[in-house]
């Protein structure tokens, strides 16, 4: 069997190392401690802004967090992309919200404005924006965050795939009221597993380490008054991240060359790769996609199956949250009406998922690599 090539696997360079060892040696082994006061401080200065960080065990917990601080209860109406990873939307459901996803734009792919504001006229009450930056790709921030604005609802940014990338020169993850990011193995930096929650004012990033870790009240005894959660990144996990962070640049940067290589490669193909505002943003590029344009007989299907054969790691695009099964009772908005005429549904995410593949995008991936992943996709065109 040829060796697997992976679609994003860590990329570790031994600095790590080097934390974990003063972490054993100082026997700072148990929850916090010196690294995880570092890795928050280090993030904050590479966000170039008045950012306070909370280091925790998962993206996840981070928007598990800021759902929390937003006081989102049962009922409450909160508006999330639909084309994204579950975690995007699971903490809302946690809480028993009243979910409703809003369909993508074509253009980052990303939550489309239009379908925003509709959604907005709809539930003016609404809690809560989650807004994702897809496979590292900055959405339309500017036109979300005036709705937002408007309807005086806050903004919650799940930046877990777009560490790195920049809208007008700012980090996304600045602009939210609360921001995610994330730091499983395959995102752009990895501690193994863990997340970052980010807020503007010090206060709340207090606020979300005292839930992070049980909701303990200042007394000698456990004194609790609030429900708390174990959401606390430990002083090893954040001793990886550190050592990743030196790395994040070189991380970007050979993320962009596999993106420039396919794209090239690709040019007089029926094939468009995963578009971004190139007048307002630059992506991290942590995924490299492809979508096949409607007149080409090819399937992603067939991509993926000549891909597979040859031990190559691809996946379809997300799958849209508004047609998972476990958010079946979830109401959807789209930029355009439905066709009752036709089949077409309106939804720009559900055509970029059926039309969609995820190619390998591991920057430890060689020329070579590359070329083979090149060559087989070209051979089914
Ligand atoms: C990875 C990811 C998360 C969650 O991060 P974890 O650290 O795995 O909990 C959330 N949202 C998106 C869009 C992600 O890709």
């Amino acid at each position: 069997m040829n060796k697997r090539i992976y679609m994003a696997s860590p990329t570790m360079h031994g600095d790590e190392l080097k934390y974990i060892q003063e972490a054993f040696d100082t026997n700072w082994i148990a929850p916090l401690g010196p690294n995880v006061n570092h890795f928050e401080e280090e993030l904050a200065a590479y966000l170039q802004e008045d950012m306070y960080c909370a280091a925790l065990s998962s993206g996840t917990a981070a928007l598990h967090l800021a759902v929390k601080l937003l006081n989102i209860k049962e009922q409450d109406t909160v508006l999330c992309s639909s084309f994204t990873f579950s975690a995007s939307a699971n903490p809302a459901a946690y809480e028993r919200a009243n979910l409703v996803f809003i369909d993508s734009e074509p253009d980052t792919w990303n939550m489309s404005p239009q379908a925003l504001r509709k959604a907005l006229i709809k539930y003016p009450d609404a809690k809560a924006v989650i807004l994702v930056h897809l496979y590292g790709t900055p959405a339309k921030l500017d036109e979300i965050m005036e709705i937002c604005r408007e309807y005086n609802v806050p903004l919650i940014e799940d930046a877990a795939e777009s560490l790195g990338a920049t809208y007008k020169g700012r980090h996304t993850g600045c602009f939210g009221k609360y921001s995610a990011l994330s730091f499983n193995g395959n995102k752009i930096i990895t501690t193994s597993g863990g997340g970052m929650f980010l807020a503007h004012e010090k206060e709340e990033a207090d606020k979300a380490r005292y839930l992070a870790t049980q909701a303990r009240e200042p007394a000698r005894h456990y004194e609790h008054v609030v429900l708390g959660y174990n959401y606390r990144m430990s002083n090893i996990t954040a001793g990886i991240g550190r050592g990743q962070l030196h790395y994040i640049e070189e991380h970007i940067e050979r993320k962009k060359a596999i993106y420039e290589t396919y794209q090239k490669a690709f040019a007089d193909l029926p094939v468009k790769m995963n578009p971004y505002d190139k007048d307002n943003s630059v992506p991290n590029f942590w995924l490299s996609c492809i979508t096949i344009n409607p007149e080409s007989d090819v399937t992603p299907d067939q991509v993926m199956n000549a891909l597979e054969a040859e031990n190559i790691e691809c996946r379809p695009l997300w799958k849209p949250m508004h047609l998972q099964p476990v958010f079946a009772e979830c109401g959807f908005v789209t930029q355009l009406e439905a066709d009752p005429k036709t089949e077409e549904t309106g939804s720009v995410c559900e055509d970029l998922f059926r039309r969609g593949v995820t190619l390998p995008t591991d920057i430890k991936n060689t020329e070579e690599d590359m070329e083979k992943i090149i060559g087989i996709i070209r051979g089914l065109f």
